[in-house]
């Protein structure tokens, strides 16, 4: 992989481009994927963006969403788009297989395939161009960062702004993560000097819910909540009932790991949810405890140091008993 700074001059010429993120995308895949769309827009080129799943109703009011494809539902049209790209762009991952069915597609993709992410351990051999950064606090500042390199930082408007603004927001935890560094603040500033409206993108990610999210979290609080005080670890699954009773859609589960992490002492916050297809595990930790190792090393997962999630094809009883034997030997690491 080199220096995407090489790829910078190839931005002067028209060219097809396709922009993927990781399956779910969350806000910062979302914004940055519809940020970049913008910007290469401005500048002239053909861009389409395909999602390899469909994604949380609470991130359709961005600019640009209503024209991403979802894989899953177009295939064959993703397919002919994707096979005509000249430049491919994979943002918020770093290993293909992280885009679901898309996998094999883009590894047959013949074109150009440039990376923009901040998770660890990146499949370099996949791409021709990049940038893997762990110290970013987004791929939505990563983005910003090559739109200010890129010669053309004066098309920045409202509409890359809100997108940006968007994965910023929810990756630094609105602003309080320790990635949340100067640099952040001054793009949250640049991105205000453009007119953009921050308490909408605040009010538009996360007031944006129906009635039966807020009952659910009740519910999963009160009875699917498991606090290890041992271990300074809080622990909570979901059942497939769970999900049906309370009519549970992509997205209303987010953030909810987060409330593991609001009681006292606790390091460690772990979450697993009984999906269809497999049971997908959520870690965010305080501190020094690396997660990222933790969910590659038992869950076939990955991420950051503070926040990764994983699988695991057990039922979820199994995985539940599974992950309490596992966290005995990490006791020490989490005093
Ligand atoms: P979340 O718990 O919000 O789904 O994910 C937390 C972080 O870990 C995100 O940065 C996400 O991209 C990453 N992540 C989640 N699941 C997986 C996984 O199965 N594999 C890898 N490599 N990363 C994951
Ligand atoms: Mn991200």
């Amino acid at each position: 992989m080199q220096s995407i700074d090489q790829f910078l001059p190839s931005l002067k010429t028209p060219f097809k481009a396709v922009i993927t993120m990781h399956q779910k995308p969350d806000g910062d895949a979302m914004g940055s994927a519809l940020g970049l769309y913008h910007f290469l827009r401005s500048l002239g080129h053909e861009v389409t963006v395909i999602s390899p799943t469909n994604w949380a109703n609470f991130l359709d009011w961005m600019p640009g969403s209503s024209e991403v494809i979802d894989f899953e539902q177009r295939r064959h049209h993703a397919l002919d788009i994707i096979q005509k790209a000249e430049v491919l762009f994979c943002l918020d991952f770093n290993v293909l297989h992280r885009t679901k069915h898309m996998e094999q597609p883009l590894t047959e993709a013949k074109c150009i395939k440039i990376l923009i992410d901040h998770h660890q351990q990146p499949q370099e051999e996949a791409f021709t161009y990049g940038i893997s950064d762990t110290s970013k606090s987004s791929t939505c500042e990563m983005v910003y960062d090559f739109i200010l390199s890129s010669g053309y930082a004066d098309h920045l408007n409202v509409a890359m702004a809100e997108c940006l603004y968007t994965g910023l927001m929810t990756d630094t935890g609105s602003f309080r993560f320790p990635a949340t560094t100067a640099s952040v603040h001054r793009m949250a500033a640049h991105l205000k000097e453009t007119g953009m409206n921050h308490t909408k993108v605040h009010e538009s990610i996360y007031d944006s819910f129906l009635e039966n999210r807020l009952r659910f979290i009740g519910h999963a609080l009160l009875n699917r909540m498991e606090v290890l005080y041992e271990y300074n670890t809080s622990l909570m699954y979901i059942t497939r009932a769970d999900l049906q009773k309370f009519d549970i859609k992509t997205g209303d589960t987010e953030g909810l790991v987060n409330y593991l992490l609001t009681i006292q002492g606790i390091k460690l916050g772990a979450i697993v949810i009984d999906r269809d297809e497999e049971r997908k595990w959520s870690f965010r930790s305080k501190g020094d405890f690396d997660v990222n190792t933790f969910a590659r090393k038992h869950f076939e997962g990955g991420g950051h140091k503070n926040a990764a999630g994983g699988r695991s094809s057990e039922s979820l009883e199994i995985t539940v008993k599974q992950f309490k034997e596992i966290i005995k030997a990490y006791h020490n690491q989490l005093q």
